[in-house]
């Protein structure tokens, strides 16, 4: 049996590496490094791709969020709600400038923003609303969207984990994770669904003067060569990770149809097995399909219910099987994030997920005999 990788980039270099050196030359003799023509051919693909009319990339998926927040003018002491259960850099940016993080509790099936506590949570400082596609499936973004409607809020959805996924309305009507709210953050880590061979991120937006403002601020806030009419930031894609993006890009429905794949295969092998639960699906979907993309597994991320999951870890690592814990502690709990705001009756889901959540190898690369043996191992440790 091959190694098995938490994540496994080798296999999708190989089909692109011809094109991917032959590029890469190119723009070495060229010497457009920076803003050259690959980076403004992956913006319109990714324009094409998505059904959105701006993307703005730029150096990573943090600036991307960071950046969203600027264009949108949001000051200190704006309240903007998010996720207690995600990544760091969604939070944290919110706290760079000096916005009033608020961190709710998540629903436990989809690991998404809870509707009910979010909703509790505005008050009339509440200016923004942070949405996190967590592990690739969208957060519930018509009940968002009639919240921000309602009290006036922007949106700005966390699209590092969700890129190529669809959300389906509750009308049928579908549209691209990260083209629904006012503005969206991406992040083209190496690891992420579509990632390239170092660091970058981008923006999207439907709204033509935000995406004019956006332009500006990644660039010092230069609207006019040595003209800085805003405060901006230096956060630029270079055109050889554009290279890589713009081979990777026609592939990433079959990427994620990869992913979709082996996420059906765990979820066959482990559905009767006690202390598991799968991952839930949303959007109408009650298995996972070959031709619905309404979750695009970034991670396939289990829960197990009878208090063995550190030791299913152990057990898992001593197999020589990778596996991932995230997020091990709650946002509303680092010391960065802590507040006296929060009270411990209000996270009773991120309390418990923190202890229960464990995801599995997730990538393109899984064959069967690695998921059978992945599977297996797991039964035999929880029966
Ligand atoms: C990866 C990630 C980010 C940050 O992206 P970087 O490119 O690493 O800065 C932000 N939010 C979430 C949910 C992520 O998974």
């Amino acid at each position: 049996m091959r190694k098995i990788q938490m994540v496994d980039l080798q296999g999708q270099f190989q089909s692109i590496k011809d094109r991917v050196n032959t590029s890469i030359n190119e723009v070495l003799d060229s010497a457009a490094f920076i803003n050259g023509p690959e980076v403004h051919n992956f913006q319109k693909e990714l324009e094409d791709y998505l059904g959105v009319k701006h993307v703005i990339p730029c150096a990573n998926g943090t600036d991307a969020l960071q950046i969203a927040m600027m264009g949108l003018g949001l000051e200190p002491g704006d309240e903007v709600i998010t996720a207690d259960f995600t990544f760091a850099a969604t939070v944290e940016v919110i706290a760079l400038l000096k916005l009033t993080p608020v961190l709710v509790d998540v629903e436990e099936d989809t690991f998404n923003i809870d509707i009910q506590a979010l909703e509790k949570a505005i008050t009339p400082k509440t200016k923004a609303i942070v949405p996190v596609h967590l592990f690739g499936q969208c957060a519930n973004m018509d009940a968002i969207m009639k919240i921000a409607e309602k009290h006036n809020l922007y949106v700005i959805e966390d699209n590092a984990q969700g890129i190529g996924a669809t959300y389906t309305a509750p009308d049928g009507s579908k549209r691209k994770s990260g083209t629904i709210g006012h503005v969206a953050a991406t992040s083209f880590f190496p690891s992420k669904n579509l990632g390239c061979y170092g660091d970058g991120g981008a923006i999207f937006t439907n709204d033509d003067d935000l995406a004019h403002i956006i332009r500006g601020i990644v660039n010092h806030g230069m609207y006019e060569r040595y003209h800085h009419d805003v405060v901006g930031v230096n956060s630029r894609l270079d055109s050889i990770q554009a290279v890589v993006l713009r081979a990777k890009l026609p592939l990433l429905d079959e990427y994620n149809r990869k992913r979709r794949t082996s996420a059906r295969k765990y979820n066959a092998a482990l559905k009767d097995v006690n202390h598991v639960v799968l991952p839930k699906m949303v959007s109408g979907c009650d298995h996972i399909c070959d031709t619905c993309d309404c979750h695009v597994f970034h991670q396939y991320t289990l829960r197990i219910t009878n208090g063995k999951r550190d030791a299913l870890a152990k057990h898992l690592a001593e197999k020589d099987i990778p596996h991932g814990i995230y997020y091990p502690i709650p946002l509303h709990k680092q010391k960065a994030y802590a507040d006296e705001r929060y009270n411990e009756a209000d996270f009773p889901v991120t309390n418990r997920l923190v202890q229960e959540v464990i995801s599995l190898p997730m990538h393109t690369e899984l064959d069967d005999e690695q998921i059978q043996y992945i599977t297996d191992t797991i039964k035999n440790f929880l029966s």
